[in-house]
């Protein structure tokens, strides 16, 4: 059959994976129109940019998937979720409804919890510095209170006088893993001695009861074996104190730690290789404990997994306001968002999607932010196409400690939003304005500008 005359037609070669020296020149961006089926460009008209885009349907998504990770594999699970990771009162109660409880480290946090309806039984209350007034309310309303140092108990045991009852109790343990720098300033480091000195000054003491173990050896680790580790130690010290103090280790709390497909800054391959899948934590976690435990024991296992499970599901839309040529030749961008709402900025290297399709040849660019400030840069070198002012650059995953650890300083924070599982787009927390910033201020009468 003769075939039909077709009219020539020229497509640009698309060239250039990935080698050695990172992506070539002529590596096309992703472009990325829309979060879920929301176009950006109706984000920014309505909402403003810059703006934070949660999914609900990813983060719950990811909820289910790391959760099912562990639960599949071991009858007695519960997850909690770390309020430090990302407090936004939306993103709390979407994991609640997923069946997390709450983890709180502070008696900011431990407030947070109350108000968002999750009662002192349901919350794990951590961290170095629990005044003793919220310790009271935490032992009264019975909370899951880690102790973090001997001072704690101390405390505790006057809050179990004054209540006159005696209160339950886990403690933090430090140890080795294989992970270093090793966190060791929090809780009573087990090699030495001082986690097995904590539990004899608490049973003498007669007014503590502990029944759990809690550690929590650090964040974005990329080894499962040091999972493995903690665990078998842990399950191993639970014995030591069960049989030789007569305590019941009801549950052992392994924290959190597991890394979100994010890349820290000068990591070499892409989080699509070095991050391992969660079921590879999980499996090294189940093992260790099914290696260690009594036949018939199944103490629950409690895990306290914040950036995995929300990294992902957080988008910052910001805007390309202007640009310059640098003394060097490298070309600079000014972003509508810097380090004052990116703060995670300083550690990774983010993604970043165009919400166009850009002509022309790729260059070493540099993003800065809006900051009148040095350190603020947002991205210190990709290979960007010409961008034109008012361009919307996405940087993804910003979903973990940037909600929290974001700081007001010269700039308002802005808008977030939530794309809703039904494509709505509801706001979840109203951009700043100067009443926000002001009301704590008092100015003395004298002092005003007649
Ligand atoms: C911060 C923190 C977590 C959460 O850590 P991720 O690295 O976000 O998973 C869990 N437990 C404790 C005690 C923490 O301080």
């Amino acid at each position: 059959m003769k075939k039909v005359y077709e009219k020539p037609v020229i497509t640009r070669l698309e060239t250039g994976f990935m080698n050695k020296f990172g992506k070539s020149p002529f590596y096309s961006r992703k472009v990325r129109q829309d979060i879920d089926g929301v176009p950006i460009e109706r984000l920014v008209e309505e909402f403003g940019s810059p703006l934070f885009v949660y999914s609900e349907r990813q983060l719950r998504e990811k909820y289910r998937q790391v959760y099912n990770a562990f639960a599949s594999r071991y009858p007695n699970v519960q997850f909690g979720w770390s309020y430090k990771t990302n407090y936004l009162q939306a993103i709390c109660s979407v994991l609640h409804q997923e069946g997390a409880i709450a983890e709180v480290v502070s008696a900011f946090e431990y407030e947070k919890a109350r108000k968002l309806g999750i009662e002192g039984k349901n919350i794990i209350f951590n961290g170095p510095h629990k005044p003793i007034e919220i310790l009271e309310v935490a032992a009264s309303e019975g909370a899951m209170i880690h102790i973090d140092h001997f001072d704690e108990i101390i405390d505790l045991e006057q809050v179990a006088d004054k209540l006159g009852k005696q209160i339950k109790v886990a403690i933090r343990l430090n140890m080795d893993t294989g992970i270093h720098p090793q966190w060791s300033r929090f809780g009573f480091n087990l090699e030495n001695g001082q986690a097995l000195d904590a539990v004899k000054r608490i049973a003498s003491g007669g007014k503590l009861i502990l029944n759990g173990l809690h550690c929590h050896i650090g964040t974005f680790i990329l080894e499962p074996e040091a999972y493995a580790i903690e665990v078998e130690k842990m399950v191993k010290f639970a014995y030591q104190v069960e049989d030789n103090f007569g305590f019941k280790i009801e549950y052992i709390d392994i924290g959190g730690g597991f890394p979100s497909k994010n890349r820290l800054k000068g990591t070499y391959l892409p989080p699509d290789v070095v991050v391992p899948p969660v079921d590879e934590f999980a499996e090294k976690i189940t093992q260790a404990l099914y290696s260690n435990l009594r036949p018939g024991d199944f103490p629950k296992l409690v895990l306290e997994t914040g950036r995995a499970i929300v990294d992902e599901a957080g988008y910052l839309i910001t805007t390309v306001f202007a640009s310059k040529r640098l003394p060097d030749g490298r070309k600079a961008y000014i972003a509508d968002a810097g380090v004052n709402i990116l703060f995670t900025a300083f550690w990774y290297k983010f993604n970043i999607e165009i919400d166009r399709p850009v002509q022309g040849a790729n260059e070493p660019s540099v993003i800065y932010g809006p900051l009148c400030m040095n350190i603020d840069v947002i991205d210190e070198g990709s290979l960007l196409p010409p961008l034109e002012r008012g361009t919307r650059l996405i940087f993804s995953p910003v979903g973990a400690y940037n909600n929290t650890q974001w700081m007001q300083f010269i700039e308002y924070r802005p808008n977030v939003v939530m794309v809703m599982e039904d494509g709505s787009v509801e706001l979840i927390r109203e951009k700043e304005d100067i009443t926000d910033i002001e009301r704590r201020e008092r100015l003395p009468e004298r002092l005003k500008v007649k």
